[in-house]
């Protein structure tokens, strides 16, 4: 691997991080379309099953071009990040097929019957599900509470000792709450719960939860982690320890959500430029939040860079930045929400965030539209709901198509 100087800032490990080079001077790791690897000698071959040697064996446990991502993952998610004794923070990341492939082997890898999540609302929908139809069958249960609220977390903790694993995900849908991860981290962890993090929305450039003491994180690297929507996958790291060298690794190779080379060279591509995108997704996003704010046709923008956003304190603290993804409601409700969609010509008009381009969504007649009303509207879901995942496009330009289609809704 090149070795990178101790203290690479960000941007030049997106760039380098995890790069090995190989055997033809390529300048960037090709796509290793091969599904099994060759031994020079038997020696080697049990060596390197033995762990004694690195080396790759078969597809689904990993290969070259998967690894750099891998590596270039870990290496962000605890960049500048410390032990106690002062050394470097060791991670490892394991890429899956998708972000809910990569939960599977989270919960399968760590969780046994009898044991219960402890976690909040406005999950990401998938792992909601997850946690309701899946697990409750293996005997897993689950617990919601507020997290916001600390004496809650603390009663909910001391109320149930199965508890075995605390789930955080911040910013979330819709109305982009945002939670204390470090202190709810030291909360779990004082219970003696496994903490882990989807940091999907935020990414570690804007939020790093192994810097609260978390022992997982889970990306969607789908989202703005390739950040140009070409391929769907997922990540999951933890401290390059015992439980995940064995544990974590043998659930991903027997559950089989292993990723594929091409997907991985599409988001090693796309990691290159994580800060340099995530900075203009920021910029974009307050500047379009201010604008909505501003404007008579709407009644409430959720982006919790607004000081008038009730998590703004929290946001402040835990966050570099406020991030990419807003919501907003439109005063005329759901045939509103539809008509904006309908005018707008430079947004797109899909699922997904973390894109170079915006993304707008309307949930109540779209991604919701199978919830009955009133548990949509419990969970901030309004009528005229509109989701914005704010692109790298030039501002005024996306400010002018808002206002177009504002006009008209
Ligand atoms: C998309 C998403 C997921 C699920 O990831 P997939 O790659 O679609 O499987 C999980 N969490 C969050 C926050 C997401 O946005």
């Amino acid at each position: 691997m090149k070795n990178l100087p101790a203290h690479s800032g960000f941007d030049t490990i997106c760039i380098h991080g995890g790069h090995t080079g190989e055997g033809h001077r390529a300048h960037l790791t090709p796509i290793y379309a091969s599904s099994t690897y060759t031994f020079e000698t038997a020696d080697q071959a049990a060596d390197i099953f033995s762990g004694k040697e690195d080396g790759f064996i078969y597809g689904r446990f990993g290969n070259p071009t998967i690894r750099e991502a891998e590596e270039k993952i870990a290496l962000l998610e605890s960049h500048g990040i410390t032990e106690e004794d002062g050394s470097p923070l060791r991670l490892r990341a394991i890429l899956h097929s998708s972000g809910m492939a990569a939960l599977s082997t989270l919960f399968f890898g760590t969780l046994h019957s009898g044991d219960a999540v402890l976690t909040h609302h406005s999950l990401y929908g998938g792992t909601a599900e997850m946690l309701e139809r899946i697990l409750p069958g293996l005997g897993i249960r689950h617990t919601i509470v507020d997290f916001h609220d600390p004496d809650a977390v603390k009663a909910a903790l001391e109320a149930d000792s199965g508890l075995r694993m605390m789930y955080i995900e911040t910013p979330a849908n819709p109305t982009l709450q945002c939670l204390d991860g470090a202190a709810l981290t030291a909360l779990g962890k004082e219970h003696g719960l496994l903490v882990c993090a989807d940091n999907t929305f935020a990414t570690p450039y804007l939020q790093q939860p192994f810097a609260w003491g978390a022992d997982y994180v889970m990306h969607s690297t789908t989202k703005a982690l390739n950040g140009h929507g070409t391929a769907v996958g997922g990540a999951l790291i933890g401290r390059d320890d015992e439980t995940f060298r064995a544990d974590i690794t043998k659930t991903h190779r027997l559950l089989g959500g292993n990723s594929n080379a091409f997907e991985a060279f599409l988001l090693t591509n796309g990691l290159r430029t994580l800060g340099l995108r995530m900075e203009r997704h920021c910029d974009n996003a307050e500047k379009v939040a201010v604008f909505l704010e501003g404007h008579a046709a709407v009644a409430r923008v959720n982006y919790p860079g607004l000081p008038g956003h009730p998590d703004h304190a929290v946001a402040a603290k835990t966050m570099r930045r406020f991030g990419g993804m807003l919501s907003f409601e439109l005063a005329s409700g759901y045939e509103g929400g539809k008509r904006f969609i309908n005018a707008l010509r430079l947004c797109t008009h899909a699922v997904s965030l973390g894109t170079t381009d915006t993304l707008v969504t309307h949930p109540a007649s779209t991604t919701h539209v199978g919830v009955p009303r009133e548990a949509r509207l419990a969970s901030g879901i309004t009528d005229g709901l509109i989701r914005l995942s704010v692109g790298l496009e030039n501002p005024e330009d996306l400010l002018a198509d808002l206002t177009q289609a504002l006009a008209g809704s």
